[in-house]
């Protein structure tokens, strides 16, 4: 289901992405700032200009920001969690102990991983091998997607977007090794070298499987020429993001007319054993495939698979294969020049693998439940405000706003862990190997995900890990989540002022309470459905407002000739916005009634707007901020400080910035929405 996640996170998942915190445990950290720069002229710079030049980017990682202190802190509660699980070799054999502490242990192995060498896929590169026609091709591409390996396209469990209580079955493109289509088709200088760097990193990972460098080298250009052609198919990022033009469902009969040459009856046969609905999400790409199955020659197919094979494999293999791996994904990619400790790819890894069979263990240690009384009290506060704030609105018509208040009020809100631990009883797990385990859990997660198409909707499942240091709004399940990763000190601390709380914690809460009501999330109703609940003519005023947040971040200079692309960031940049003007109406009401002292010599609205800013310190290699530009809907840290910030008249009021600074916009250039 990779893939299809990739796609859900895209258009439906609203991510927080990275994550906010304020320096030391009750104080703000003033050393942090720069107050060389003026708060009016550059406020991202004023507010995180010394934590920025002491904090360089360790060489194992391509970004650093005040989010990754948190986030190594989680790490190593959940790194002493399994290598107590992992010493523990009494565990009851099938207890979730047992399994996670086989998980790190068989990865954290490394001479046996090293001894074993191919032998791990081995059965896997034979199945390939025994390929010899149409038919065989397509039950071994068949055979790949039943334990996750998602080659030449993507498929899953589908919640229908028109009616969310219904699971059918989705289809969609995929099939691509490099992160977009783009990495494929543009032709400017960055483009062709990362082209150059991936065909020869895929002639060296043949080689290292024992092909010699002649015949690598050719079959890296087929795997190349068949990309490309998926590529030339493939929608990209932004045009992904409308639900509307990703919904296509049909009978499983008519999927046949998408692309004739795949035998789908029998691949939905194997798969799913169901005869549900389809969605065929992008039309364009199954077409590109139906002509690459019979015109790509049964050599290349094989070569594609094997190339799949190895590049999802070699992270869990020996030295060399990680090593290969970590050169093209990390160092070219993303600009780091050293891969993470072995440990720490264990962790994570196993986090991934059974991140809520590790979870109970992990909220005991590291959440309270008075952290988890507070956080609530905080979230029901923000929802006040936001409903207040559309109560307000002077460009919503009172029928809209009526339906805007009934989706507020049906908000799920979920905090810290799930009511029910997702049940691991199906999975078996052992010391044997590593990269066997990884096939395991990949079987499993597919079968678990099959078993929803045709099912009552589950809405109290969970699509983040209890330590995850983030936080999502799901419009499927109008739901905000907030796991306990993110709950806690220094990110959200129950000693510190109202100020720095509502400023970090607050406005993440804003955010995610927002993208209910941003591009995406306001086409869907109170229940979840894709449905229309607005008036044309506040649909309009609606739209107007969100082209604003487009045409600004259209003008925000990534480097020369790279900006970002206002399109694909305007849910992030509304909820941003939007987050920020709710977190701060909160923030006025909580502070009624009390002392407007001064910490540090800041009020505390200099300190609301501090705390925001500080969570998005972030030190990020130009690799990586391309990649990011290019694909992810989140804006870089940056402009998620100044960009909104400069909408706001209350920061000016707060730092005393005057018109024709550069953080204050002239008033007919300001977005308004929330
Ligand atoms: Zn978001």
């Amino acid at each position: 289901m990779r893939s299809f996640k990739a796609i859900v996170s895209l258009s439906l998942v609203v991510a927080f992405s990275v994550t906010a915190t304020f320096g030391q445990a009750s104080h703000y950290d003033v050393a942090g700032m720069d107050t060389t720069t003026s708060a009016c002229a550059d406020f991202y710079q004023y507010a995180n200009g010394g934590w920025l030049a002491a904090n360089p980017i360790p060489a194992a990682y391509s970004a650093w920001g005040v989010a990754n202190i948190l986030n190594e802190k989680n790490r190593d509660v959940v790194h002493d969690i399994l290598e107590a699980a992992a010493k523990n070799t009494a565990a009851k054999k099938g207890s979730n102990e047992q399994k996670v502490g086989d998980y790190y242990a068989s990865c954290m192995d490394e001479a046996k991983v090293e001894a074993d060498g191919l032998k791990p896929i081995q059965a896997e590169l034979d199945l390939i091998n025994k390929v010899t026609d149409q038919k065989s091709l397509q039950a071994e591409i068949t055979h790949l997607h039943s334990y996750g390996f998602n080659a030449l396209f993507g498929s899953g469990s589908n919640r229908d977007f028109k009616n969310a209580s219904e699971t059918i079955i989705g289809i969609f493109q995929g099939g691509l090794s490099l992160p977009t289509r783009d990495y494929y088709l543009k032709t400017d200088d960055r483009s062709k070298s990362i082209r150059d760097e991936f065909v020869k990193h895929v002639a060296k990972m043949f080689e290292l499987m024992g092909d010699d460098s002649a015949k690598a080298a050719s079959e890296a250009q087929a795997v190349m020429a068949l990309e490309t052609k998926l590529a030339g198919g493939s929608k990209a990022p932004v045009e992904l993001r409308d639900p509307e033009k990703i919904y296509h469902r049909m009978p499983m009969t008519a999927v046949k007319d998408a692309a004739p040459a795949f035998d789908w009856m029998s691949y939905f046969q194997t798969v799913a054993n169901s005869k549900a609905d389809v969605n065929v999400a992008t039309p364009d790409f199954f077409k590109v495939m139906n002509t690459e199955l019979t015109a790509t020659s049964i050599d290349d197919w094989k070569t594609y698979l094997r190339w799949n094979i190895i590049n999802r494999t070699a992270s869990g293999l020996a030295a060399k294969f990680v090593d290969e791996d970590f050169h093209f994904k990390g160092t070219v990619l993303q600009g780091s020049s050293e891969n993470l400790p072995r440990w720490k790819r264990c962790v994570a890894g196993t986090d991934g693998a059974m991140g809520e069979a590790l979870g109970a263990v992990y909220v005991q240690k590291a959440f309270p439940p008075a952290a988890k009384e507070r956080a609530l009290a905080m979230v029901r506060n923000l929802e006040a405000a936001l409903k207040s704030d559309i109560a307000m609105l002077s460009w919503m018509s009172d029928a809209t706003r009526k339906q805007a208040i009934v989706k507020l009020d049906a908000f799920l809100n979920k905090i810290g862990y799930p009511d029910k631990w997702r049940d691991y009883s199906a999975l078996n797990v052992d010391r044997s190997s590593y990269q066997t385990n990884r096939f395991r859990v990949g079987k499993f997660n597919e079968d678990r995900d099959w078993a929803k198409v045709g099912k009552p909707v589950d809405r109290m499942e969970w699509g983040m890990t209890p330590p995850t240091v983030n936080a999502y709004y799901n419009p499927q399940n109008n739901e905000i989540v907030f796991p306990a990763g993110i709950l806690q000190p220094p990110f959200f601390d129950p000693t510190a002022d109202d100020a720095l709380n509502y400023g970090g914690m607050g406005s993440v809460i804003g955010h995610e309470m927002t993208h209910g009501f941003d591009d995406q999330g306001s086409k869907y109703d109170p229940a979840g459905n894709l449905a229309n609940w607005w008036s044309e003519a506040d649909l309009k005023a609606f739209k107007e407002r969100a082209g604003c947040i487009v045409n600004q971040f259209n003008n925000f200079e990534v480097e020369k000739g790279l900006n970002e692309n206002g399109s694909l960031v305007q849910g992030e940049s509304i909820a941003d916005l939007g987050g920020l003007v709710v977190a701060y109406a909160a923030f006025q009401k909580a502070m009624e009634g009390k002392p407007r002292t001064n910490i540090d010599g800041f009020t505390p609205d200099q300190r609301f707007f501090l705390g925001y800013a500080r969570g998005w310190a972030t030190n990020m290699r130009p690799q990586l901020a391309r990649v990011l530009v290019l694909q992810d809907p989140h804006p870089l840290a940056k402009f998620r400080v100044n960009g909104p910030l400069s909408n706001m008249p209350q920061f000016a009021a707060a730092f005393q910035c005057k018109d024709g600074d550069a953080m204050v916009r002239p008033e007919k250039d300001r977005c308004v929405i929330w």
